[in-house]
C-alpha cells in the first residue's frame, strides 16, 4: 500500500483521559494515517503546563498554552507571568485557546473579552500566533482584534464555524482557518463552502480530538489519526488530490506555527 500523505493536526488535547495514558499508541495511529505532527492546546493553566511538558518528551508533538474563554478570568501579576514562562517554551508554538464563546456562555462576556485582550497583549510581546476559539461572537471578535492586528503575528481560527461571510473577514485580517472533521458531516453546507472557496494557502486540518469525531467515526472519541478524514472530504470538496491538499496544510502549519521541517 502506498503511504499516506503527510498530515499535522492542528488542534488536539492529548492531555485529556482518552490520551493522557496512552500517548505513544495514539502518535502511532497517527502515523499510521499520515498524521506525523500533532499540536496540543493548553485551555488553562494546568493543561497547558501538561501541554508543554508532552512537547518536550516526544518529537511529535508540539504544544500552545493558553486559558479557554470557558475558563476565562481577569489574570492577575503571577498568573500571567505563569502563562507567559509556560508560553515561551520553545516547543510552545502559539497562544491558545483563547477568544471568546457566546454559545456556552460559561463565563461573563466583559470577563471573557478581558481575558482575551490580556492574552493577545501576551502573544504580541513573546512573537507567537493566537489559536483563537469563538463560537457566536464574530461582532465583539472583530471589534477587538484590531486593537492588536498590527503586532500579532498571523495566526489560527480553530474550528471555524462561520459562514463564507465571516470566512472573507478571517481571510482578511490574515487569518489561518483550521478545519474540523464536522466538514464531513452531511449538513455542514456553510463549513464545506468554506473549505471550498479559501484560499489553500490559508487551510489548516485539525481534529479538536477527543472531540467532533469526522465520518465515519462520528458520534465516538476522536483522535488525531482521523484528521486523514477531514483532509480527504476537503480534498474532495476542491476537486484536488489529496497529496495536494495534505501538502499545503502541512506547509502551512509549519508556516503559521514556525515549526522546522522534520526533513
Ligand atoms: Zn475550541
Ligand atoms: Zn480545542
Amino acid at each position: 500500500m502506498q503511504n499516506p500523505p503527510e498530515l499535522i493536526d492542528s488542534h488536539a488535547h492529548l492531555d485529556f483521559p482518552e490520551f493522557i495514558d496512552s500517548i505513544p499508541a495514539t502518535l502511532d495511529r497517527a502515523r499510521d494515517s499520515g498524521v506525523r505532527t500533532i499540536i496540543t492546546i493548553g485551555i488553562d493553566l494546568p493543561t497547558s503546563r501538561i501541554a508543554a511538558d508532552l512537547a518536550q518528551r516526544y518529537d511529535s508533538i508540539y504544544a500552545t498554552a493558553g486559558i479557554h474563554p470557558h475558563d476565562a478570568f481577569i489574570a492577575d501579576g503571577p498568573a500571567l507571568k505563569e502563562l507567559e514562562l509556560i508560553a515561551r517554551g520553545d516547543r510552545v508554538v502559539g497562544i491558545g485557546e483563547i477568544g471568546l464563546d457566546y454559545f456556552r456562555n460559561q463565563k461573563p462576556r466583559i470577563i471573557q473579552q478581558e481575558c482575551l485582550r490580556q492574552q493577545l497583549a501576551l502573544a504580541c510581546r513573546i512573537d507567537k500566533p493566537a489559536v483563537f476559539h469563538i463560537r457566536e461572537a464574530w461582532e465583539d471578535f472583530f471589534g477587538i482584534i484590531p486593537e492588536f492586528v498590527s503586532s500579532l503575528p498571523p495566526s489560527v481560527m480553530h474550528c471555524f464555524s462561520g459562514d463564507w461571510e465571516i470566512a472573507r473577514k478571517c481571510l482578511d485580517l490574515g487569518l489561518y482557518l483550521s478545519i474540523p472533521g464536522v466538514v464531513t458531516f452531511p449538513k455542514a453546507d456553510a463549513l464545506q463552502e468554506v473549505a471550498s472557496r479559501a484560499p489553500l494557502d490559508r487551510l489548516l486540518v485539525e481534529t479538536d480530538a477527543p472531540y467532533l469525531a469526522p465520518v465515519p467515526h462520528r458520534g465516538k472519541d476522536n483522535e488525531p489519526a482521523f484528521a486523514a478524514h477531514t483532509a480527504r472530504k476537503i480534498a474532495e470538496l476542491r476537486g484536488i488530490p489529496l497529496s495536494e491538499l495534505a501538502e499545503a496544510t502541512t506547509r502551512n502549519t509549519r508556516r503559521v506555527f514556525r515549526i522546522k521541517d522534520a526533513g
